[in-house]
């Protein structure tokens, strides 16, 4: 309990330099509901260290300088040491920033974290849609018992009605289960078994992104606990975010595993993303 009203204290003292508006940064270094493997809890700090490398610089392409006084404003990573009361606190966390009228990207952590988050935005959009990357569509009823895994997370978010629409692409490792899910959720499931085709990529009301790394084919990002090949390019997969017509209103990127990301590419394309999305939502 101490660490939780800890960590919300630092968020609340965070908030009060931020500038209403801007985008806003938060950690999340979870990875408790990891199938196969674990690191991504030690994520945030290596997307953040390469979104501010002076490798690179922080002006997106469609030509928003993301470092000019007041865009963004990062809120550092939360304390989630106390294991079983982390989702609240992720989505304690979010309600404040939205309050403060940010715009929050979240640093993952595993995939399990957009449940807490969406709960949040919910209780601010009443109309909400959902544009969801990934090699899976992360909608098992549960996934070894767990209701809460990190495959699992999009099937609690259609079941307590945080989105009014799902549209998940990038889909290369789907199953029978699953798209039995996706047909009893009314999921717009876009699988790359038919790249180049898309949903409807028009999003009436305010979209929410979801990036699991791993939509990224492995030859691009191998720093993710499950390498799917036959995926996205990063140049595809930006592609996508700049051309989606809707409002963005908030994301997460994750599911980044340090330790399969020997020259840290993939946490450079993470940056790489955050900054096209960054560009998207304050275009
Ligand atoms: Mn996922
Ligand atoms: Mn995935």
């Amino acid at each position: 309990m101490r660490a939780g009203e800890e960590t919300l204290a630092r968020l609340k003292r965070g908030l009060e330099s931020a500038r209403p508006g801007c985008l806003a940064i938060i950690g999340l270094p979870f990875d408790e509901n990891s199938s196969f493997m674990r690191g991504p809890a030690n994520a945030p700090p290596l997307i953040r260290e390469n979104l501010f490398s002076e490798s690179t610089h922080l002006w997106t392409e469609n030509g928003l300088n993301l470092g000019a006084e007041g865009v963004l404003c990062d809120l550092g990573d939360l304390d989630l040491s106390d294991k079983g009361q982390a989702f609240e606190l992720i989505e304690a966390a979010i309600v404040m920033i939205l309050e403060a009228r940010l715009k929050p990207v979240c640093l993952g952590g595993d995939h399990s974290v957009s449940l807490p988050i969406l709960k949040a935005f919910r209780g601010f959009y009443p109309r909400l849609n959902l544009v969801h990357f990934d090699a899976h569509p992360d909608l098992y009823h549960d996934f070894l018992g767990n209701p809460h895994s990190h495959a699992s997370p999009f099937a609690r978010i259609m079941e307590q009605r945080l989105a009014d629409r799902l549209v998940q692409v990038g889909l290369r490792a789907t199953n029978d289960h699953q798209r039995q899910q996706a047909l009893r959720f009314g999921v717009e499931s876009f699988e790359m078994a038919n790249w180049p085709e898309k949903p409807d990529w028009r999003f009436e009301g305010p979209v929410y992104l979801s990036f699991d790394l791993d939509a990224l084919d492995p030859a691009f990002a191998p720093g993710v606990s499950h390498h799917e090949p036959g995926g996205l390019s990063t140049r595809q997969a930006i592609s996508l975010i700049q051309g989606l017509k809707g409002q963005i209103v908030g994301a997460d990127i994750v599911e980044l595993n340090p330790n399969r990301d020997p020259i840290g590419i993939t946490a450079m394309a993470a940056a790489k993303i955050f900054k096209e999305i960054a560009g998207q939502i304050l275009a």
